[in-house]
């Protein structure tokens, strides 16, 4: 990540040219989601971006949403966030303005805005894997302004938007940003499920909630959700879960063997990412199984190799590569994949603070995705 700083360091930050008194009179403002340190974020108002490089476009927010990440970002897990910065890094939106090296969009065109920046021309972006990207990867709302704002300036456009086809449910596409694709590739994908296979996901919120979506693809045999809230179980059954385990009253590696002839599953998806839950895996991985790590983790976990030397196993981790974007959005347009249904709170985004009390407090206000309305 050494290089993305670096570069992001090369551009003037929002702050400085706010600074200057002369340049005020002819900036435009904007209403945005600022971070000012742990604990600390204010919807205020702040210069409109605008194109800096012939690869990027504005976008004007049509929606946009609230994650999981951005938690973590409020509680100090991500020290590269500094100090003025817009959060945000899902959403929907109109293209306002062009930079004239743009090919494949233009003003006036309706996009999904993925949370992985992509040049398409990097050793890694060579390789898909754009959550890489020597000059970009997970840059929105961490080492550049995100998009819980009016308005939100995208590097290399032609690789990091996709056009939505005329007549969608915009907000249902905001799920493309980030959860979908995420708990696609980096559980369902790098989980390798299979027809007849049993699956295992630990965490219940929206990214485990959009592997389980996404398991289905597959017809696994068992699909067994765990997490302490009877709600978000709820809600997994009604999403295709075979079996729930509340985890707060029962214990979870005895029901999965129960569940499995004794053996465990052939595929354990860790969705929360704190120690307890990895550990949960390594508990309940059938030999020949694989774990596969979703969760963005702050501490780091027990790796019980006593046990798991002679098991056969195989443990992924994956940031994101969106890979899959255009292949999940013919799916939603198919009606294969519901993606809706997500969506749980919808706010104009004036109210955008509100938005993250319920979004904090989501098992007591049984929030899932938490929509953002620009006016
Ligand atoms: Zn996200
Ligand atoms: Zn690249």
């Amino acid at each position: 990540m050494d290089n993305i700083a670096t570069l992001a360091g090369k551009t003037k930050p929002e702050s400085l040219i706010e600074g200057s008194p002369k340049e005020n009179i002819l900036i435009k403002t904007m209403k945005a989601l600022v971070y000012h340190g742990p604990g600390k974020k204010s919807w205020e108002d702040k210069a409109k971006p605008t194109i800096r490089e012939s690869t990027d476009v504005i976008v004007k927010i049509i929606n946009t949403t609230i994650c999981g990440t951005d938690l973590h970002i409020l509680k100090g897990d991500v020290p590269e966030v500094t100090d003025g910065r817009i959060l945000g890094h899902e959403g929907v939106g109109v293209i306002e303005e062009i930079g004239n090296a743009v090919t494949g969009f233009k003003k006036g065109d309706h996009v999904i805005i993925s949370c992985i920046t992509s040049c398409g021309k990097c050793v890694y972006c060579k390789r898909s894997m754009y959550s890489h990207c020597v000059n970009g990867g997970w840059i929105l709302g961490h080492l550049i302004d995100g998009t819980q704002a009016e308005y939100v300036r995208i590097p290399f456009a032609d690789n990091s938007l996709y056009h939505i086809p005329a007549g969608s449910d915009e907000e249902a596409l905001v799920m493309l940003s980030d959860i979908l694709p995420t708990g696609f590739e980096c559980g369902v994908l790098n989980g390798k499920v299979q027809p007849g296979n049993t699956v295992a996901i630990v965490g219940s919120g929206p990214i485990g909630l959009a592997a389980l979506l996404t398991a289905q693809f597959y017809s696994p045999a068992e699909i067994i959700m765990i997490d302490p809230d009877d709600n978000r179980l709820e809600t997994a059954k009604k999403f295709g879960a075979t079996h729930t385990i509340n985890n707060s009253r029962e214990n979870a590696v005895e029901r999965v063997k129960e569940l499995t002839g004794g053996i465990g599953v052939d595929t354990a998806i860790e969705a929360v990412g704190i120690p307890a839950t990895f550990d949960l895996c390594q508990s309940v991985v059938a030999p020949g199984g694989v774990i596969a790590n979703v969760g963005v983790h702050g501490k780091s976990v027990e790796l019980h190799l006593e046990k798991l030397w002679s098991q056969n196993i195989t443990i992924t981790t994956r940031l994101v590569d969106t890979v899959t974007t255009p292949m999940l959005l013919k799916t939603i347009q198919s009606k294969k994949l519901d993606s809706k249904k997500l969506i749980t709170h919808r706010f104009p985004i004036k109210d955008i603070i509100k938005a993250y009390d319920v979004f904090e407090h989501a098992a007591k206000e049984r929030a899932l995705k938490v929509i953002l309305i620009s006016e």
